[in-house]
């Protein structure tokens, strides 16, 4: 029981961190924004793929390419974050 609160708790955790680069980090900003928060799950899901340019296109609002230079930083430092945590 304990394990699946954990591991619940884990997931949300990279959620969260991965909504926060999307909508954009700046130095004592600790939340992302309601939009970018709800994101956070469907970001996770596309992240889990390793397809930065899929992330990107989601970030950018698009849902196709080509995303923007900025999201596309973004895309590739979400992409960096997933596999850092999934090790
Ligand atoms: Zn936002
Ligand atoms: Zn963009």
């Amino acid at each position: 029981m304990s394990t699946t609160l954990a591991l619940a708790r884990d997931t949300s955790a990279l959620e969260q961190r991965i909504a926060l680069i999307a909508c954009g980090q700046r130095p004592g900003k600790t939340q992302p924004c309601d939009s970018c928060r709800r994101k956070g799950a469907g970001l996770l899901t596309i992240a889990s793929t390793g397809a930065a340019d899929a992330v990107a296109a989601a970030i950018c609002g698009t849902g196709r390419g080509p995303a923007c230079h900025d999201c596309k930083d973004k895309a590739a430092e979400i992409v960096r974050v997933f596999n850092e945590e999934a090790e």
